[in-house]
């Protein structure tokens, strides 16, 4: 068996919630290293996702989520700006497609204005579809803060930030369990290697709350229940027939859950529509049924009559690593240091699901400073 000598920092996971925390922990000068079970960087749910920077529109006022993706989707904005990172903030429509949603709009409205996002319009059908002519809509909210990246650039953007500190990136190196101790915790991870860190940061995502229960020192509590959330995309063949991101007005009781069945775009302008909410059992089910379709036409032609039999073809699917089940209300980002739990040097992230892309700027500078404390 191999035995590694103390390290600082350990992040445990290299999605782009991990890389941006163990980048945030490099530029305070910490010793870093970033053990990560696949052989590449963002494998997981962050190769998974909408690439959506969301503007913070929903989320409850005060919640992780709401100040996190505020501050986190500015950072995002000035960082893709400083590195050259592709990104495009081309605005999405919040359409009505009902009086009853229409009715919904100026609530949508507050909402965002409690969690300081106050640069959305109201708009008309006629102004709604003078910016995108084949939306049909009774009215439509716009939100020109929200925007699309490149999420690997993001991702390799900052691990090539946490290497030039001096941090480092080790692949094929799964954590399998560990022990806490005042002093350091002790890492053993598959292959048998043995490893001391001062600090842990569990940003393992889908696999964080099994991994914290293999950590020998942090009492079950708080370790949350895992529940799985898959997303399926189905993406549209031929040009895309809007320029910004659509979005339904969201209909929580729906089997279609979640923020509805939106249109995105990527930077190359590919039109994808999802993700849908299926509850899955694993979180390895990555396969999309195609049979998933037909309620995918039902939803989108709503506000898009003009979409063609035969348009839509499966896409990925990506799951959200929940920590409630299903029915329940969407619980908030948990960021669990020794204060909760008790274990010096400890960090468990715990249900980092959308807006966790946009957030993780911000995600990583509160990781950051709860460990200088
Ligand atoms: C369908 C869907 C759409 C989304 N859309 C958006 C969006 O548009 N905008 C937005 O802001 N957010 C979005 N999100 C959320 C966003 O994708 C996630 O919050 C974010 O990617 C989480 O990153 P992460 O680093 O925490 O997890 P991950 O990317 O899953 O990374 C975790 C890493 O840990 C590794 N790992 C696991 N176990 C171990 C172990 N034992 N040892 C070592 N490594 C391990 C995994 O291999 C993986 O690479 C979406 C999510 C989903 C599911």
């Amino acid at each position: 068996m191999d035995r590694i000598d103390c390290v600082d920092c350990v992040v445990i996971g290299a999605g782009v919630v991990g890389l941006a925390v163990a980048r945030a922990l490099a530029l305070q000068g910490r010793e870093v290293m970033v053990l990560e079970a696949a052989n590449a960087i963002g494998t997981g749910t962050s190769s998974r996702n909408s690439e959506v920077i969301h503007a913070g529109i929903y989320y409850p006022q005060g919640s992780l989520k709401a100040r996190l993706c505020v501050l986190g989707k500015q950072m995002l904005y000035d960082y893709c700006a400083e590195r050259g990172i592709g990104h495009q903030r081309c605005g999405k429509l919040i359409v009505a497609t009902s009086a009853a949603q229409a009715a919904e709009l100026p609530g949508i409205i507050a909402r965002a204005a409690a969690n300081g996002v106050n640069d959305l319009i109201l708009l008309t059908q006629a102004q709604a579809q003078a910016m995108e002519p084949q939306l049909a809509c009774v009215a439509a909210v716009y939100s020109p803060s929200t925007g699309i990246i490149d999420s690997h650039a993001l991702m390799l953007s900052l691990q090539g930030d946490l290497e030039n500190a001096g941090g480092v990136v080790v692949i094929n190196s799964a954590l399998a369990h560990a022990s806490c101790a005042p002093t350091a915790i002790t890492l053993v991870a598959n292959d048998g290697t043995e490893l001391q860190a001062r600090t842990v940061v569990n940003a393992a995502g889908l696999q964080a709350p099994a991994l914290a229960a293999r950590f020998a020192g942090l009492h079950a509590s708080f370790v949350p229940p895992a529940f799985y959330a898959k997303g399926n995309y189905f993406t549209l063949s031929g040009r895309s027939p809007f320029s910004r991101l659509i979005y339904p007005v969201p209909e929580p009781a729906s089997h279609l859950a979640g923020l509805g069945v939106h249109l995105t775009l990527d930077l190359g302008g590919q039109a994808k529509f999802g993700p849908d909410v299926q509850w899955v059992d694993s979180p390895d089910d990555l396969r999309v049924d195609a049979a998933r379709g037909d309620a995918f036409y039902a939803e989108v032609r709503k506000y898009w009559p003009g979409l063609a039999d035969g348009a839509l073809a499966p896409g990925y699917a990506g799951i959200r690593p929940k920590i409630q089940p299903p029915g329940a209300p969407a619980s908030d980002f948990v960021i669990q240091g020794p204060a909760e739990h008790g274990v010096a040097g400890l960090v468990n992230l715990f249900g980092i699901e959308s807006p966790g892309l946009t957030s993780s700027l911000a995600i990583a500078a509160c990781v950051a400073s709860l460990l200088q404390q």
